[in-house]
């Protein structure tokens, strides 16, 4: 239960492809979090005893949809000696341990409140060290605290060595013993599978092993299968054409970081008979390699093999996003947040960013964000716009993004997650970092 209330004096941003808005509307809550109405104020009738909140001519957007966030981390570059191999196997075993469970389960907690305070009310996760999102999930829906909507995927599903291993995957080398991996994630709790089908980029070890295919198709086909059957959908990393070709044969619903597309893969984005909804759909994310990229290595710490696969995945993605343009793929919007320069308060950059590198609207990375997301997701009954019957997941904003750009996200005015206010949201920002960023 929530106090019910009243948005009054705002312009409300639809979420659609073509930025269309409701001007001098009002948005009325109940106390179940549920939109009852949403419109020009002109025809609405005020109810009695509730809330009222003045927007005083602010915009007011739909709850931002994270469609592909890490939590195990908040984003800070790691010190070089961090990221090599032998390091990273320590890391995988402290993670595994019970004081590292306790670790992760803290910092899950605070990064997922910090993507709530600012804006982002719906969250799927891709690849966590073991099923801390789950518990902060079942933490936040049994009421302890206030949060967001968590899609947890748990460990996501790999190759023995390959992408994620082995800090945040289990690994199979056969079909059965991956179905069985998808039985035992959704036992535990997870609402989201999450395929490592090639290799990536910040635990690379060779120059273009980022995109090099890893799981057999047959294998990510068993996957896929189980999940479905769940009626669960399967996202994978995939950043070659090869590996998307595989990974949209065997099923999967959304691909993660992408690539230039030949005509195969363009028929089976929009007409995909083994995924679970009939196609499938592309995530950029270019905040994994963006700062990468533009950023000199002496100043992101990375190593020269990281640098040339991000500098490869980087073009790659952008050739994505033009092939999905032109052919009228969906896109949805993750940041790919915990990797190193992505933080869980800049959800804001990966709208800029598909839009001023990979050319979408503004109208359109914000659809992405919102209702398209929404739709990749399932979830569009429930969120994704603000509409009557949907949950009143809102983002009230000062000035408004479409015109005057998605730094208009950094300091909201107000966030609702489930009609639950929270105003004037505060984040912990590193500032640093952010001057880093705000340098390209
Ligand atoms: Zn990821």
């Amino acid at each position: 239960m929530s106090t019910p209330f009243i948005l009054d004096h705002v312009t409300i941003l639809s979420g659609d492809r073509e930025g269309s808005t409701i001007d001098d509307a009002m948005i009325v809550v109940d106390s179940a979090g549920k939109i009852t109405a949403a419109g020009p104020r002109a025809g609405i009738q005020k109810p009695a005893g509730c809330r009222y909140i003045d927007g005083g001519g602010r915009f007011a957007a739909p709850g931002l949809i994270n469609a592909h966030a890490h939590l195990f981390s908040d984003g800070k570059p790691l010190p070089a000696f961090m990221t090599s191999e032998k390091a990273e196997h320590l890391v995988a075993k402290f993670m595994h341990s019970k004081p590292g469970e306790l670790l992760l389960n803290k910092r899950t907690k605070t990064n997922v409140l910090t993507q709530m305070n600012s804006g982002v009310t719906t969250i799927r996760s891709l690849g966590d060290a073991r099923y801390e999102a789950v518990r902060v999930r079942d933490a936040i829906e049994r009421g302890d605290y206030l949060g967001p909507r968590v899609y947890p995927s748990g460990p996501l599903l790999a190759m023995p060595g390959g992408h994620g291993a082995p800090q945040i995957a289990l690994c199979s080398t056969s079909p059965a013993e991956a179905a069985q991996q998808v039985r035992d994630n959704l036992a535990a709790g997870t609402t989201a599978i999450k395929i490592a089908a090639t290799g990536g980029v910040t635990d690379a070890r060779e120059i273009g092993q980022a995109g090099t295919p890893e799981m057999p198709e047959e294998q990510m086909r068993a996957i896929c299968e189980t999940a479905h059957e769940a009626g669960i959908i399967v996202a994978a990393h995939a950043q070659s054409a090869e590996g998307i070709a595989m990974a949209l044969r065997a099923g999967v619903d959304t691909i993660e970081h992408g690539a230039g597309m030949n005509e195969e893969i363009i028929a089976l984005f929009k007409d995909n008979p083994n995924s679970l909804r009939g196609s499938s759909a592309l995530i950029p994310t270019l905040q994994a390699c963006l700062p990468l990229v533009k950023l000199d290595p002496k100043v992101t710490g990375i190593n020269e093999i990281v640098r040339a696969n991000a500098e490869m995945i980087y073009e790659e993605m952008l050739a994505g996003i033009r092939d999905a343009l032109e052919h009228g793929i969906t896109i949805g919007m993750g940041t790919d947040s915990a990797l190193t320069h992505v933080t869980h308060y800049n959800t804001w950059r990966e709208m800029d960013y598909v839009h001023r590198y990979g050319g979408l609207t503004r109208a359109h990375a914000l659809h992405a964000a919102t209702q398209a997301n929404a739709q990749l997701l399932g979830i569009d009954a429930i969120t994704g716009s603000i509409e009557a019957g949907k949950d009143a997941d809102l983002v009230v904003l000062d000035a408004n993004p479409l015109a005057a750009g998605f730094r208009a996200f950094e300091n909201p005015f107000l966030v609702a997650t489930r009609g639950q206010v929270i105003q004037q949201p505060k984040v912990k920002r590193f500032a640093d970092l952010d001057a880093k960023l705000d340098s390209f």
